[in-house]
């Protein structure tokens, strides 16, 4: 048991020094030989990518080398992320090692975001968990979860700092990534002076962050420009829902990405031209994942917590962004996320 498992919720106070000491000792009591494993969710954003990237190149740095990084489900890179230091640890799920030695999982907050690759952990001989989602479920043997991380990205370099890596400009572009897509380039409530700091130790790197952010945050393709258009054009505005404090909402299907020829990935930034929505605090973006499968993105600015709309949902996240798979049609979908917001209002 570690610490945080013995404490109580790994969702709690965050990693304890037990648990620091044990995710030290999984990664120095290697074998030579051992297998490593890296697995970040499915359909991975910047921080699931860039956490595991910047932690597989410190592992390497370490002497590590069978070293492996996967995801769940399609195994494209989102264009965005293509450049990543460290893409060359990436295999596709079913070239993931089969019993690993040591599976270490990021920004994951429940098996059921590991998809097929849950397997992997049940035969592995030991796992080691890394996340900030509030929702984890605390799955897994090691658990280095904090809640209160911006992202994933700062546990991940506080284990490497323990584990003495030394920041280098690849493992700092990762991380880079994974700390300003998830506090919005800076700007949500979780961007503290603690995450400036971590961000100036890893631009001290020489890193370029005009650069970066232009390709992860401001670089679409033209057809994505005009599918936007298109879906933004039938947004709804519901000014009633959530106990009034208002709800704002939209849907892309799969003929609307094939109509523009777009992969799927480009609509992950749909939710930002929606969440801006004066009149709403909750927004919500409803993408086609399957026949009748949906993958929802909801965010609100601070009147209700999503992430109790989302685990009612079979889903999880954080307070303020959160999503889950809903089934059936888009209105069933809507109707269940309406039913569910003026019971998870926050105190005023
Ligand atoms: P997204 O809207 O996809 O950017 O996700 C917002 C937050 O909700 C992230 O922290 C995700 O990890 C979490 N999340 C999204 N979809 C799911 C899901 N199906 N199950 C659990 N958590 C989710
Ligand atoms: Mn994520
Ligand atoms: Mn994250």
């Amino acid at each position: 048991m570690t610490g945080s498992a013995a404490g109580g919720s790994p969702a709690g106070a965050g990693p304890t020094d037990t648990d620091w000491a044990a995710a030290v000792a999984a990664v120095r009591e290697l074998p030579a030989t051992a297998r490593v494993l890296l697995i970040c969710h499915v359909n991975p954003d910047g921080d699931a990518l860039g956490s595991m990237l910047g932690f597989g190149l410190g592992l390497r740095r370490l002497g590590v080398r069978q070293l492996q990084a996967t995801f769940p489900g399609p195994p494209e890179v989102p264009e965005p992320f293509r450049w990543l230091p460290g893409s060359d640890l990436l295999v596709a799920p079913d070239d993931a090692y089969p019993d690993p030695d040591l599976v270490i999982c990021f920004d994951v907050a429940s098996e059921s975001r590991l998809g097929d690759l849950v397997d992997r952990l049940d035969k592995a001989g030991s796992a080691l968990v890394l996340d900030h989602h509030a929702s984890n479920t605390g799955f897994g043997g090691i658990h280095l979860v904090d809640r209160h991380a911006a992202a994933t990205s700062v546990v991940a370099l506080g284990l490497l700092d323990r584990l003495g890596v030394a920041l280098d400009a690849e493992i700092a572009a990762c991380l880079y990534v994974a700390l300003s897509t998830d506090t919005g380039s800076f700007r949500f409530e979780a961007t503290t002076p603690a995450v400036h700091e971590l961000a100036a130790r890893l631009l001290a790197t020489g890193i370029r962050p005009g650069e970066i952010s232009r390709k992860v945050f401001d670089t679409r393709p033209f057809g994505a420009v005009r599918l936007f258009g298109e879906v933004l054009g039938r947004a709804r505005l519901e000014p009633a829902a959530a106990a009034g404090r208002g709800l704002v909402w939209t849907y892309a299907t799969r003929a609307d990405l094939a109509r523009h020829d777009q992969p799927a990935y480009v609509l992950e930034a749909l939710i930002d031209s929606v969440r801006c929505t004066a009149e709403a605090d909750v927004s919500c973006v409803v993408k086609q994942a399957g026949d009748a499968e949906w993958a929802v993105s909801l965010r609100s600015k601070g009147a209700v917590d999503v992430s109790r709309v989302a685990m009612a949902l079979g889903g999880g996240g954080h307070r303020f962004a959160a999503g889950f798979t809903g089934r059936g049609t888009v209105d069933e979908v809507v109707e269940r996320i309406r039913a569910e917001l003026s019971g998870a209002l926050l105190p005023a």
